[in-house]
């Protein structure tokens, strides 16, 4: 490519067409989906019922702005939120859902500070970078934004920063590019419950492990969390650009007329695929996904842990890290796999992150574990 910035280290082949679970290059080889893109298209692709939705609203209108009712973005709203007292700003990515939440953290609390963790990932604009885990990221780009305080994940002592001071802690309850690092369900309970009583809102950042990836609708149904925001991206809407932040009813009054918005925010054709994936994922999808969960777990027990190349597995659901021995670049892996015919990618440290269609069938999920097992099984 000679006509875009360089940001991304790209691998020399283009996807040029996908059905399901299976994605075909411009060589015309097949792979497997492990990625979904980037945990986005947890539908697959050429989903039939979201190409007619996204088919049917091309040809109905493209935008509308956001200065007239919008029954698509009520229904959205309503499938998102479903009984609970919450409302949503509706915007076009993981990084701006991250910013609104912040942005109303700050209004509706009169406060500054916000808790982060080492390894969270929140976004690449200045507020979310600002409360990201990761400082090679932030390198040569100045000053960040004031007020982010940082521990470490997992931390009992983390508690002991969770004072009054604080507008909201914001954590992700698996992290996902920091490398599959798993919420211990105690720890995360007592965040929220020192969170309740110093006052401070609990932010949950969803955007990879939302949408069913991990079982349930929203990874923090596993824990039985209840946080004060939640964002979403990623798999919304399978693919097109569209984000969320979901809020409590009661911080309605810091986020009126004029506060926020965004031109392209709730697009007709991104709120058409939406519909459809909320739609999709229904407790019968879910129950699937669980079920689904338990034979690949089963099947990576048995063929991966106890390799050479395996440090550890973690994860939860259709979110899986493989932790490769320092000596097994995980680069390297994800080449020898490309060639096998399997699509994955990294996540920090040195981790094999897999995040495989939602829809993908049992046989499959199995028949990839056994390509990576083949490819870790040459070193
Ligand atoms: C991907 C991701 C983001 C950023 O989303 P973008 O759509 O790339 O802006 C934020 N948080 C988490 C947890 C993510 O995985």
């Amino acid at each position: 490519m000679q006509y875009v910035f360089p940001t991304y280290a790209r691998f020399p082949f283009e996807i040029v067409s996908g059905k399901d679970f299976t994605l075909t290059d411009n060589q015309g080889k097949q792979y497997q989906d492990f990625a979904s893109g980037i945990g986005v298209c947890g539908l697959g692709y050429n989903n039939e019922a979201l190409n007619k939705a996204v088919i049917d609203q091309v040809q109905k209108v493209w935008h509308t702005s956001n200065l007239y009712e919008s029954q698509l973005q009520d229904d959205v709203a309503h499938l998102i939120v479903k009984d609970e007292d919450m409302l949503v700003s509706f915007c076009n990515s993981g990084t701006e859902a991250n910013e609104a939440a912040l942005k109303l953290a700050r209004k509706a609390t009169g406060k500054q500070n916000i808790l982060t963790f080492n390894d969270s990932f929140h976004g690449r604009s200045y507020g979310s970078l600002s409360v990201t885990g990761n400082a090679p990221i932030k390198e040569g780009f100045g000053a960040m934004l004031p007020g982010a305080i940082y521990d470490s994940y997992n931390d009992p002592a983390a508690l002991e920063l969770i004072t009054s001071d604080l507008a909201a802690v914001m954590l992700e309850v698996i992290q996902g590019e920091g490398g599959i690092n798993v919420g211990d369900p105690d720890w995360l309970k007592s965040v929220e419950a020192k969170c309740h009583q110093e006052g401070v809102l609990l932010i949950i950042d969803e955007v990879q492990t939302g949408m069913g990836r991990t079982g349930e609708l929203y990874a923090f149904q596993n824990y039985d969390l209840h946080p004060d925001i939640f964002t979403l991206a990623k798999c919304l809407a399978n693919g097109l650009p569209v984000g969320a932040m979901v809020g409590k009813k009661s911080l309605a009054e810091f986020f009126g007329p004029g506060s926020h918005g965004s031109t392209f925010a709730g697009n007709p054709i991104a709120m058409a695929a939406a519909k459809v994936v909320l739609e999709t994922i229904d407790d019968d999808f879910l129950a699937c996904v669980k079920k689904k969960s338990e034979h690949i777990w089963k099947e990576i027990d048995q063929q991966l842990v106890g390799l050479d190349a395996v440090e550890s597995v973690s994860g939860k659901g259709l979110m899986i890290g493989i932790h490769l021995t320092a000596s097994v670049p995980v680069d390297e892996v994800i080449t020898k796999l490309q060639a096998a015919g399997l699509l994955a990618i990294s996540s920090k440290h040195n981790t094999l992150r897999l995040l495989p269609p939602l829809i993908t069938p049992c046989c499959q999920l199995c028949k990839g574990i056994e390509t990576i097992a083949k490819v870790l099984k040459t070193y």
